[in-house]
């Protein structure tokens, strides 16, 4: 396939080399045209969870896109003195192309979240973007995928958002992606961001890149996973030039 951007290598992790703009522009036009298409945003944690599995691995490069999920991706293309040009946050993206749905009223399939999350998610699409078309919202929590994947193949969303986290967002995108020829994408835990249930940090924290940082007293139990960044900015630092 015809790449549109160059990418840029963080830990064997191969990331689009474009700006947000540029990205949306590229991820719109190939839903008009009916590309099916694999998105991966991808953060610190995801990048050294691929370099202690391989088989996750292999499956992400399996994306047509991989952005760089925040701060430390970007810092980390500056190091080694490939910098990419800025974050494409997976948040971001999601609220663009849901915007940019109601406005084309394309159709769209959520999974993932706690129901609670789904059904606010619901009331707040009908509420904000009337003009969106909702195929289908299930939460995250089910033991077979049967009934979702039968939706999605029946329904052929323009976009299929899965927020059940990373590793299995990516797995189960991987595995049902040829179902539709329209956009699937993991978000994480974009969903309940969106409804409120968890919120973002104040602007400040935002503003001095600090936003891990708020998340990690606000919510302790990411401490274990956060452990990870300064692993990562090991690994960069020392493959400095
Ligand atoms: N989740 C889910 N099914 C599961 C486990 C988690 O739908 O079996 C959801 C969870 O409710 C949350 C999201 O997956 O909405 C993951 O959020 P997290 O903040 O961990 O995501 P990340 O940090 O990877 O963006």
């Amino acid at each position: 396939m015809n790449k549109p951007f160059s990418s840029i290598d963080i830990l064997g992790i191969p990331f689009a080399n474009a700006t947000r703009n540029q990205f949306l522009d590229q991820l719109q036009g190939r839903i008009e045209h009916h590309q099916n298409t694999f998105v991966v945003t991808a953060n610190p944690e995801i990048v050294m969870y691929a370099r202690k599995d391989p088989a996750y691995r292999k499956l992400i490069l399996t994306a047509d896109f991989i952005s760089p999920d925040g701060i430390g991706i970007v810092k980390a293309s500056q190091t080694l003195k490939t910098p990419l040009p800025e974050r494409v946050t997976g948040y971001d993206i999601f609220t663009h192309l849901l915007n940019w749905a109601n406005q084309n009223k394309k159709s769209v399939y959520f999974v993932g979240a706690k129901p609670q999350v789904i059904k606010q998610l619901k009331l707040k699409l009908a509420q904000d973007f009337p003009n969106l078309q909702l195929t289908g919202a299930h939460d995250g929590y089910f033991k077979s995928d049967t009934e979702i994947v039968n939706v999605i193949e029946k329904q052929q969303p323009d976009i299929v958002f899965v927020a059940t986290g990373f590793p299995n967002q990516e797995k189960f995108i991987a595995h049902n992606r040829h179902l539709t020829k329209g956009l699937w994408m993991g978000v994480g835990g974009s969903f309940d961001v969106f409804v409120g249930a968890v919120k973002r940090a104040p602007k400040w924290w935002q503003v001095h890149h600090l936003e891990w940082f708020y998340r990690l007293i606000t919510d302790p139990r990411r401490l274990k996973r956060q452990l990870i960044i300064p692993q990562f900015m090991w690994k960069i630092h020392q493959l400095k030039k």
